[in-house]
């Protein structure tokens, strides 16, 4: 009997235990948030990008239907980026010295309190005798790694001093774990890096409207690979940018390859599919130059992206502005010259620059020979000479933003 008991204990444990440990993980499960969706890198074909990007485009037929889209899209970024709401404003305490004045334009060492302790180090181009107030810009800078990468990259600097040159001026700003910041310590493995760069956007893009010199309604951004996205990424989320130019990066099939583009959820949710493209889009109506190449995921520009963008234009009518594409198949990744050389007019013409001096009337060609090309040392916001304040976050340590 007693044989029996146990038997029959056991065996009715074992009917029960799978059941109760089924029904643990139910509730585990409902207990949990879904797991994010990410769309990292070449997260579908072009083929499939195609019939995403015809997916999307049934979604709206008019003004209307297309601007509530793109106020979710809008939303979608921010959560996704764990911007939502916007960190409190703090003050930036922007940091500015060791003026260098060249021809036309002058350089200085600048960096900004995005939150407080966690600093952008960067340079500040302005123009030399011309008078302001002037159109801002701001140059984020792509992957382009080691130690005369990002912002000290010659093409930033020719970028930068020629549009200062012009008239503009120009915030050129790290990324986390570049420039001055990968000199500090920290490293662009930061796991907050996609919510700190887009905020670090906004509070360059705060600074820049700081400025007394600086025309609050005449902002432009521009950026290449990584600094492209964050240049579409800015625009969508803050209609203070009037122009846009992001280079070798808007693409439907191609999501960015970094944590700090595709790293978190904003691109897809159980409830909304974007993507880069649509996200350029955003842009509208203010101008729109897109620059692509044959040698990288924007080769089907003028053929796939910029159709479904100029088609979110038309929406707008009268009220839409420029929405054009450069694009050079047989060039590769990067900003190089002749990118630049697309870029100058553009800028020139939607934020009222002067090119007197630097273009070439007969030939339309750009003069980028008066840039003086600065060593990083010579760069660098925080040095023996001026050291980086106490409160200072310690490299790679958490930052606190408003869902914290
Ligand atoms: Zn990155």
């Amino acid at each position: 009997m007693k044989i029996h008991a146990i038997l029959l204990a056991a065996l009715t444990l074992l009917l029960i235990a799978p059941r109760a440990s089924a029904a643990d993980a139910d509730k585990k499960e409902a207990a949990q948030p879904a797991k994010p969706i990410l769309c990292r890198g070449h997260y579908h074909t072009e083929e499939e990008a195609v019939k995403q990007l015809a997916r999307m485009a049934a979604t709206y037929s008019n003004l209307k239907e297309w601007k509530a889209r793109a106020a979710t899209i809008r939303k979608q970024i921010l959560v996704g980026a764990k911007l939502d709401p916007l960190p409190e404003r703090t003050p930036l305490k922007p940091v500015i010295h060791s003026k260098r004045k060249y021809d036309g334009y002058s350089v200085e060492a600048a960096a900004i309190e995005a939150r407080p302790g966690f600093y952008v180090y960067g340079s500040l181009y302005r123009p030399l005798g011309k008078k302001g107030p002037h159109p801002g810009v701001l140059c984020p800078h792509g992957h382009a790694r080691g130690p005369e990468g990002g912002r000290y990259r010659a093409d930033q600097q020719h970028r930068c001093a020629t549009l200062a040159r012009m008239g503009a001026v120009v915030f050129s700003y790290d990324m986390i774990g570049f420039g001055d910041s990968l000199f500090l310590g920290w490293d662009h493995g930061h796991s907050q890096a996609l919510t700190l760069q887009t905020w670090s956007s906004i509070r360059a893009l705060d600074f820049l409207q700081s400025l007394p010199d600086v025309d609050d309604d005449r902002i432009g951004v521009t950026g290449c690979s990584g600094g492209g996205t964050q240049t579409f990424l800015l625009t969508a989320i803050d209609d203070r940018v009037k122009v846009a130019v992001p280079v070798v990066m808007v693409s439907a099939h191609f999501f960015g390859g970094c944590h700090c583009e595709s790293g978190m959820p904003i691109h897809k949710t159980a409830k909304l599919e974007t993507n880069n493209a649509e996200i350029a889009a955003l842009t509208a109506p203010r101008p729109l130059l897109l620059v692509s190449v044959g040698g990288d995921w924007t080769k089907n520009t003028p053929k796939v992206e910029l159709p479904y963008i100029e088609n979110v234009y038309r929406l707008y009518g009268d009220d839409a502005n420029e929405v054009a594409n450069s694009h050079f198949p047989k060039e590769g990744h990067g900003y190089q010259l002749s990118k630049r050389q697309a870029m100058y007019p553009f800028m020139v013409k939607h934020l009222g620059l002067d090119a007197k001096g630097v273009r070439d009337a007969k030939t339309g060609v750009f003069d980028e020979s008066k840039t003086v090309l600065e060593t990083p040392q010579k760069m660098r916001v925080f040095d023996k000479k001026h050291p980086l304040p106490k409160h200072a976050l310690k490299p790679g340590e958490r930052v606190g933003v408003s869902e914290e």
